[in-house]
């Protein structure tokens, strides 16, 4: 809904027509394979967390450039093909809900629906946050971050499933993604981003 009217901009270089132009986007920086942390089977990230990425993530994150969505999209699959991501559904880590509601979408959720129909694989929302405690305001970064592995609630679901995010840093929030999703009868879970911090 924050949308801009009219023709994107290239991101990095400025010329109308395209959140990245072509020329742009066949120089993002490309992320190297990844090792999957566990319980993930394998982690494929499209390119590296700088410079133009970077900016792409934070408009769509930030900004409402829902059309930065698309270069972004194009390096994820890029490197799903590499690294043989596959999966029978393909899901997202959902964002705080307030944000999204700001914002008009989730961001995560934009890039697993594209990134499914490119993969010709379905698309489900398979995760949502579990309600914070109350007292959880009281509580320190690390103590949040030490609870996380129970943070999300998965819906039933069998298979294999790949778990979509923005970006990755340590990794410990779509590792309790999988973990949720594996609990609930899932038979294995990779994880796409589009970038690796
Ligand atoms: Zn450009």
């Amino acid at each position: 809904m924050l949308d801009l009217a009219g023709p994107p901009r290239c991101a990095s270089c400025a010329v109308l027509g395209h959140a990245l132009c072509p020329t742009c986007l066949a120089e993002l920086p490309e992320c190297p394979p990844l090792d999957a942390p566990p319980p993930l089977a394998r982690l494929s990230a499209g390119c590296l967390y700088e410079s133009v990425p970077r900016s792409l993530v934070l408009g769509l994150k930030l900004r409402g450039v829902r059309t930065n969505a698309a270069p972004l999209v194009d390096a994820m699959c890029r490197s799903a093909w590499r690294d043989g991501i596959d999966g029978d559904v393909v899901t997202w880590v959902p964002g705080n809900r307030a944000d999204a509601r700001r914002r008009g979408y989730d961001h995560a959720e934009v890039l697993a629906r594209l990134v499914a129909a490119r993969l010709g694989v379905p698309v489900a929302a398979l995760l949502s946050l579990r309600a914070a405690k109350p007292d959880q305001t009281t509580l320190t970064g690390a103590q949040r971050r030490a609870g996380s592995k129970d943070a999300f609630v998965a819906r039933n679901v069998h298979g294999r499933v790949v778990i979509v995010d923005d970006v990755v840093t340590t990794g410990a929030t779509i590792c309790a993604c999988a973990g949720a999703l594996l609990r609930v009868g899932a038979t294995a879970v990779e994880g796409l981003v589009g970038c690796r911090a």
